[in-house]
């Protein structure tokens, strides 16, 4: 058996609540960077953790202390103090990846060097009405105005239909560092999560994700009426973008399937990703198992990613109570196969994720017969 070291996890939230739950099956103590009591901490009672934020460069440096590797649930955390104690701790994926793709414009630059198809975009400087004007003649309308940075659950995105939208677009968010992205008509979201371990870039199966106001709503996996040719390029391809950064770990690689069948990347994310919740139930190791694996060395067999049943994955996001969420996991109780997550954040609010249900089934088609009541209680609550 190994012998078990630390592992220090920037942020504890959702994402690194599920990892504890993936260490504390193998023995393997987490020490949690976050605040008091956050989700992470709830399930882990031991006096390794540390108060305090993963932005703050001395609350890092207590971390590092603590632990023999180092992770993060988040990318948005501070690189700098993570280049720093890269000399005494190992730091996994490496810093230098968390800080490229912390920024989705330098994700992207990157990424171009290695050939991964994306949309077209054009770097913003100086955020004023006529310069995005002059950006959306070149890219054309719909466009995409998206912060480089801090950008998640599509905070940080604004769809420009046309000219006239551009005070607002800016209004919204021209205090943000910007780029613009030429719009890319897909007919489905696709992602892969990837794992990249001391010598292999391994991969789930391609899914289908589908979100509603830029938040994931639904995760069918496998992707839906998806040729196997196209599941298999799109790991390819998911491989191939994750191949272009250093360190161990999990990565999730969103994608756009066109009408023509082609794949562009959407971005991606140098960690555990909502996107791959669906491997608790779906498969023998589950992203958070498998991350941990990967940085620890551990083995990781290749089956053990392959989906064991068809599942579908709802995401429960904070509605207009703040105990909708409740009602939603209340109503799961009773659907046959649903496996319930509920992430212990506290107060509800609106587009906040606060759990996530998983409906695994012999075929697709009886998961989301299953799932579908739960599917309408949801969309109601958020009507
Ligand atoms: P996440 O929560 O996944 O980190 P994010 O805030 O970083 O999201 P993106 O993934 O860039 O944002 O975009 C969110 C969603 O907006 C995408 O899943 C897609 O539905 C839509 N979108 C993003 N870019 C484009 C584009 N260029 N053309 C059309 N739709 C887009
Ligand atoms: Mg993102
Ligand atoms: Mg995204």
């Amino acid at each position: 058996m190994w012998n078990s070291p630390k592992v220090g996890i920037l942020g504890g939230g959702q994402l690194g609540r599920m990892l504890v739950e993936s260490c504390n099956r193998l023995n393997i103590q987490a020490n949690v960077l976050d605040a008091e009591n956050s989700p992470a901490k709830q399930i882990s009672f031991h006096d390794g953790h540390v108060t305090g934020s993963f932005k703050e460069r001395e609350a890092v440096r207590q971390l590092a202390k603590s632990c023999d590797v180092m992770t993060a649930e988040i990318e948005h955390v501070d690189t700098y103090a993570l280049e720093e104690v890269a000399s005494e701790v190992r730091v996994e994926p490496s810093w230098q990846a968390i800080r490229t793709i912390q920024n989705k414009f330098n994700q992207k630059e990157h990424l171009r060097k290695y050939g991964i198809p994306m949309a077209d975009h054009r770097e913003l400087v100086e955020n004023t009405p006529e310069e995005l004007a002059q950006v959306g003649e070149q890219l054309g309308y719909p466009m995409m105005l998206k912060s480089k940075t801090m950008a998640y659950d599509g905070r940080g995105n604004f769809r420009v239909n046309s000219k006239a939208d551009i005070p607002e677009a800016l209004e919204t968010l021209k205090d943000r560092p910007l780029y613009a992205e030429k719009w890319a008509y897909f007919k489905m979201e696709l992602a892969v999560m990837v794992i990249k371990t001391k010598d292999e870039v391994l991969s789930y199966p391609t899914v289908e994700t589908v979100q509603e106001d830029s938040i994931c709503k639904l995760v069918y996996a496998p992707a839906r009426n998806v040729p196997e040719a196209i599941n298999k390029e799109a790991q390819a391809l998911a491989r191939k973008a994750v191949s272009a950064f250093e360190g161990k770990g999990a990565f999730g690689v969103e994608m756009f399937l066109l009408e023509d069948n082609s794949l562009m990347l959407c971005e991606l994310a140098s960690r555990i990703h909502n996107s791959g919740h669906y491997t608790i139930e779906g498969c023998a190791l589950s992203q958070f198992d498998s991350h941990i694996r990967a940085i620890m060395d551990l083995p990781i067999p290749a089956k053990s990613l392959e989906i064991r049943q068809p599942s579908v994955m709802l995401n429960i996001i904070g509605g207009a109570t703040p105990d909708s969420h409740l009602k939603a996991a209340e109503h799961a109780l009773s659907i046959p196969n649903a496996s319930i997550h509920l992430y212990s954040k506290g107060a509800a609010k609106p587009g906040r994720k606060m759990g996530h249900i998983t409906v695994t089934a012999a075929t697709m088609h009886e998961a989301e017969t299953m799932i579908q009541p739960l599917v309408d209680v949801v969309d109601e609550m958020r009507a």
